[in-house]
Formats: C-alpha cells, structure tokens, sequence
C-alpha cells in the first residue's frame, strides 16, 4: 500500500500505522498513571503552575501531525504534574472527590468501547440501568422509580426540578411555556442551598426571585415554621407555590435538612419533594446518620452525585424520579430518525427504555461502567465503611479543635464537614478574618494540605471537607499543627 497522498488509491484513517508501537506506548501510560497514583503522598498536594508552563497552553494550532510519544512526553512534562490536587491525601478543599485506580481503567475501557448510551439495544445501557437499580435500593426509593447518570448533582438538579415544573404547573410547560400560568410559580429551600439550584431555576424561566430562601436554625437547617409561614403568605398573595427542596449535606456545612418534617409538609400542601442529596445522601450508608437521612426516600426527585463521596472519577451523578411517566413526560421526544420501540427488533429495539428519553443529553457516554466496576470491586459494605471512617477523621479532627486553645469551632460539625479558625486574644474579628485567609493561601503554597474557605454568621472560616478515602488521621493531626504554627508566625 502506497503512503503517497497523490494516489488515488490512499484512505487515511485515525487508527495507527503501527499497531505494535501503540501498544507500547499504552503499556507506558499505564505503568506511569500506576506509579503516578501509587506515590501520590509523597507529592504536595497542590503546585502552582510555573509562567513557562503557562506559555505552553498558547501555542499555535496544530496543523501537521506529530508523534504520539511526543505528545505523550509533553502531558507528562506540563499537565500531570500540575493536577487540582483532590487525588492527594490532604487535600479537602470545596467537596472533591478522590477517583480510584479502577475508576481511571474503566475510563479508558469506555473510551474504547466509545459507545453511545442515549439508547439501544447493547450491553451499556443494561450496566447503566443495572446502576440506576442498585442506587435505588441504597436510598431505598421504589423500585419502579425512573433514574439517569448526569455529568453531576446541578444537571440532576436541573433535571429534577425541570420535572417538577412541568409536572405542576397549571397549563402545559412544554407547548405554551411558563407565561400561560397565570400564577406565578415559587419554590422553597434553605438560604443554605447549593448555587447549581439558582442556576436551575434561573435556567428554568423562573427567575432567581422565585426561589424563597428560607432562614436556618442554629444547626444550619431549614426552620420548617418558617418554611410554613412562606408558603401560606405565598398562597394569600396569589403565587403558585409547588416545590419545596430539601438539602441533604449543605455545601457550607453538611447540615442535613429535617427530610421527614419537609415530606409531611409537601404531602399536606401538595407540593413536589425535591432532594439535593449531591454527597450527604450517601450517609445512609453509616448505619448511625441512616436515621438522620429518614425522609429522604419520600422524595419525588432525590439528586445525587458520584464523584465526591462515592469516589469514582468525573463526571458522575444520578436523578432519581419517583413517577417514571412525570420524568418521561418532561424530557421524551422522538423525532422519526430517532424511532424506537420495545416491539422493535435491531439496535432500536429490546426492552430498554431509551435514556435520552429522560435526559437533556441525546448522545451520552458510558459513564456507568466506573461505578458498575467500582461498586462490584469494592462492595457496598467497603464504601460503607470507608464514609463512616470519613466521619469519624472529621470528628478526630473536631476534637483536636476543641483542645487546642488557639483554633476555635465556627459551625457544629453534622456530617464530614468542619468549619474553624485560628483565633488569638485580643485580635480583632477583621484582623482574624485576615489571618485565617492568610492560612488558608499558606496551606496551599506551601504544600502542605488544600482547605478553602467561607464565611459563617460573618467570620471567616477554615473548612475542611472530607470525602477522601486516601486520607488517614494523621494526616489531620499534621493539619492542626500546621495551621497552628502558620497562624502564630503570621500573627508574630
Ligand atoms: C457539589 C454539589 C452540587 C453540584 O454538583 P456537581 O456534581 O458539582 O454538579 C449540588 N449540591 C450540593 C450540596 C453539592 O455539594
């Protein structure tokens, strides 16, 4: 065969050449990732990227072909030592996840496989749905529930509350929209409510405006009397309330809203249940919070992610619809190219149902295949034991707080989230707020561990979100001590 470009015989295609070359450089890239993982604590958590490397990302478009090593040889020198940190063991910053050894294989096996899980006949869309099952027994939801993988909690927010609207709202949504409802429609969650549910509403048509942010208790859970009250002055003042969200496992603090009492709420004012579950839902795997969680499993759409708490890889997350026909009803649509019927023989047929026909994705990929693998590797009852070996480094890490004269407690801790500072006396609360920054810079810069920050009732906060299963307690007592002598030298 000729190589000759003129020849009109030449077919180019992105396979390569040399199948036996590729094959060595695959070995290396696996031998590299394993070593890459398995030394992960000997490395800093975070490393600012040099200005050089910077450079790198502004070179020209690539016009003529170049070698896979030497592309290979570039990502190992500029990407990979230089990642977000949340694969290291001190690393408990925001609410990442960690990703496992496996996860990344099964990463690259869907790659490969390349295929489409929008629907069909083939075998990934029985892993997926095989999934959607095993996560509806873990949150014990009824089993004739409706459920797709999302990239994350904010599409499964998205998705549910989408759902929710179209479900409630007095004329049809999908052919008339939200300007037929004569009644302007409002919904109901904590002040302490992840932002990727403003975003869905704001995305929704609905406006920021009509999303009522209820006061917290001193728990940092919603007051349902309040909750009440706003719902019934929404109901005098001539709004269409129809969706109270709980949260379970807020952002700030882990909290966990009083899921039972929103239910009953929900039930008694005919109002859709929605749950933002994203990490904490995953405590029902501690059979002490199981209780805590109670409430949950009445939810007409129960969001959740994958990739913090359950460790798998980016991107996984999951909706859950308690009605399958609402969930259908708001996201099937089947244009003739697209026909499909369970009668069907062929590709398009089987007894599947398609998930496009409960998604806003048409072409989705095989994300389930990292949490088919990783949950039958590890079994349900490792991850149970590894979220609650999470809690308990958190209340480690609680009581070394409260020991320690110069760091104080900002928030109680409910979950595996703490939020603290360093505090000496007379300093001001603008001179504390400045040093506990400071620290939190310092931490990063140096190397040591990744916390962020936030802002509780005014002060600013260390916070530090454990959803590592790479962390151990010591690596918590290295914390303490840490910050305790990086405040005393800012402080110096
Ligand atoms: C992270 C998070 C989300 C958003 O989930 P993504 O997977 O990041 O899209 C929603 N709610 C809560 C409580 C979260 O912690």
């Amino acid at each position: 065969m000729t190589k000759d470009s003129k020849s009109p015989l030449h077919e180019e295609t992105l396979d390569p050449e040399d199948w036996e070359r590729t094959r060595k450089i695959g070995h290396r890239m696996v031998d590299d990732v394993i070593d890459y993982l398995a030394n992960i604590r000997q490395r800093s958590p975070w490393t600012p990227i040099p200005d050089k490397i910077k450079a790198n990302f502004s070179k020209p478009l690539p016009l003529d072909p170049e070698s896979l090593e030497s592309v290979y040889s570039e990502f190992t020198q500029t990407i990979m030592p230089y990642p977000m940190g949340n694969i290291h063991p001190r690393f408990w910053g925001w609410i990442l996840g960690t990703g496992t050894v496996t996860g990344a294989f099964a990463e690259f096996l869907s790659g490969a496989m390349n295929t489409n899980t929008g629907g069909g006949s083939h075998a990934a869309n029985y892993v997926e749905k095989q999934v959607i099952d095993w996560i509806k027994e873990i949150m014990s939801y009824p089993p004739h529930a409706s459920g797709v993988l999302t990239s994350g909690c904010s599409a499964a927010n998205l998705i549910g509350l989408a759902v929710a609207r179209n479900t409630m709202a007095t004329c049809g949504v999908r052919k008339k929209g939200l300007s037929q409802d004569s009644k302007r429609m409002v919904l109901y969650a904590s002040e302490e409510i992840h932002s990727s549910v403003q975003k869905a509403v704001e995305l929704m048509g609905l406006g920021n405006d009509s999303l009522r942010r209820i006061k917290v208790d001193d728990r940092f859970q919603i007051c349902i009397d309040a909750l009440k009250d706003a719902v019934s002055d929404d109901r005098k003042n001539g709004y269409n309330p129809f969706c109270i969200i709980g949260a379970a496992g807020t952002t700030n603090t882990g909290s966990i809203d009083d899921l039972s009492a929103v239910a009953d709420l929900c039930k008694a004012e005919e109002l859709w249940f929605h749950v933002d579950g994203a990490y904490g839902a995953w405590a029902v795997l501690d059979p002490a919070m199981k209780q805590r969680l109670k409430g949950l499993e009445k939810a007409d759409s129960l969001a959740l992610d994958l990739h913090k708490w359950m460790y798998m890889p980016y991107e996984i997350g999951c909706i859950l619809v308690r009605r399958e026909e609402f969930h259908r009803e708001a996201f099937s649509l089947t244009p003739d190219y697209l026909a499909h019927d369970k009668g069907m023989r062929g590709i398009s047929g089987g007894e599947l149902s398609w998930f496009s026909d409960y998604d806003i994705q048409l072409s989705r990929s095989f994300k389930a295949l990292k949490a088919w693998m990783c949950l039958k590797e590890h079994g349900i009852k490792r991850y149970s034991r590894l979220i609650q070996q999470n809690i308990s480094q958190i209340n480690y890490l609680s009581n070394l707080i409260k020991h320690s004269s110069e760091l104080e407690l900002v928030a109680p801790v409910s979950l595996n989230i703490a939020c603290f500072r360093f505090v000496a006396p007379e300093l001001s609360e603008e001179k504390l707020n400045r040093i506990n920054e400071r620290i939190v810079i310092e931490l990063q810069e140096r190397g040591i561990a990744v916390l962020t920050g936030t802002i509780i009732k005014g002060k600013y906060a260390l916070r530090a979100a454990n959803t590592n299963h790479r962390s151990r307690r010591e690596d918590f007592k290295f914390l303490v001590d840490e910050i305790v002598r990086l405040g005393k030298e800012i402080t110096a």
